[in-house]
């Protein structure tokens, strides 16, 4: 049984012409609501994340100040990152659906799940908002797992086109949560090279694969190279994606280059990974600004994790790159991580 979260916050308004903006959702909406083949979903509602989850990562003072920022009428956090007066709501909302999902998949009977939620998260930083992201879902998620349901180690696998810095943050010295992030190298927000591993007791439990621009489709060998031994070496309990796709070919912020079909299969890897360990998986979405490409892709990936042979439509065509040479980039993490 794969779920949904899908969550009814389309009325958190944007700043005019902000790429991060509600009609995302409307789109998604639109292609789930309109594909027969993803009328076996089950739906669950998540609610609000309740203040002690979202402590469990971020500090009192950044949560106390996005909610008085909202309250106040609203305003902005820096120059991308904006707060309406529903933010504070919206993004607690976004964060309470996957929640529910993990709840679903841990205690619920259900093999995997997406929250469609915004903004997203993978940005936010334990004490700092940023990157159009209020509060961090997945390290929300990861932290929830732990605490409510005792999952001993939670992998988190971040596909957006940008380094999950709030998530790597969130994480850095603890080795019970591995958090593999591939990106586009230079990309805002500059972090997530690949020596950046982790530190302290979590030395290792980062996994930073900095990508090339254009790199296209050849992301997905790089995936089914590095992530089903370090899954099978950390034998995590869940699997959490940030599930961004701005990686997409047409996609106005990210410079990646792959096909709706590349993306979709970017998550077919970590979903049999997932099951190769007995783990649950739980999507959450993060970037992916245009709104058709976005919408084919929650589609697509809800059409796979209901059915994992399930072919992709790609409505978009493949991605028309030169597939760059990634052996040095693989080779490098075998060797920093000793797989
Ligand atoms: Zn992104």
């Amino acid at each position: 049984m794969a779920v949904l979260a899908f969550l009814d916050h389309d009325a958190g308004h944007a700043e005019p012409g902000h790429p991060e903006r509600p009609a995302r959702l409307g789109a998604v909406r639109a292609a789930i609501e309109g594909d027969e083949r993803l009328t076996g979903l089950a739906r669950v509602e998540g609610g609000a994340a309740a203040r002690e989850a979202l402590e469990r990562v971020h500090t009192a003072a950044l949560l106390d100040r996005v909610e008085a920022l909202a309250e106040g009428g609203g305003g902005v956090l820096d120059a991308d990152t904006y707060v309406t007066p529903a933010s504070w709501d919206v993004a607690r909302r976004a964060c309470g659906g996957l929640l529910a999902v993990v709840d679903a998949v841990l205690a619920g009977g259900a093999a995997g799940g997406f929250a469609v939620g915004r903004p997203p998260g993978h940005h936010a930083a334990p004490d700092q908002a940023m990157g159009f992201c209020l509060v961090n879902h997945v390290a929300v998620a990861a932290r929830h797992a732990q605490a409510a349901h005792g999952a001993e180690r939670v992998l988190v696998v971040d596909l957006d086109a940008h380094h999950g810095n709030g998530t790597q943050d969130a994480f850095y010295d603890d080795p019970s949560v591995l958090v593999v992030s591939s990106h586009q190298a230079g990309l805002y927000p500059s972090t997530g090279a690949l020596d950046e591993a982790g530190g302290g007791a979590g030395a290792g439990a980062t996994v930073n694969l900095p990508l090339p621009a254009r790199t296209g489709d050849a992301l997905v060998d790089l995936y089914r190279a590095v992530l089903p031994p370090l899954a099978a070496r950390f034998r995590p309990d869940l699997v959490v994606v940030s599930a961004g796709f701005d990686a997409h070919r047409l996609d106005p912020l990210g410079g990646l280059s792959l096909s709706v079909t590349g993306l979709v299969d970017l998550v077919g890897v970590v979903q049999e990974a997932a099951d190769a360990q007995g783990a649950g998986l739980a999507l959450s979405l993060e970037g992916g600004y245009n709104t058709g490409v976005l919408a084919a892709c929650v589609a697509g990936t809800l059409r796979r994790l209901l059915d994992p042979t399930a072919p992709v439509d790609d409505p978009f065509g493949p991605s028309r790159c030169p597939a760059p040479d990634l052996t040095t980039l693989a080779q490098h993490v075998r060797d920093l991580h000793g797989l």
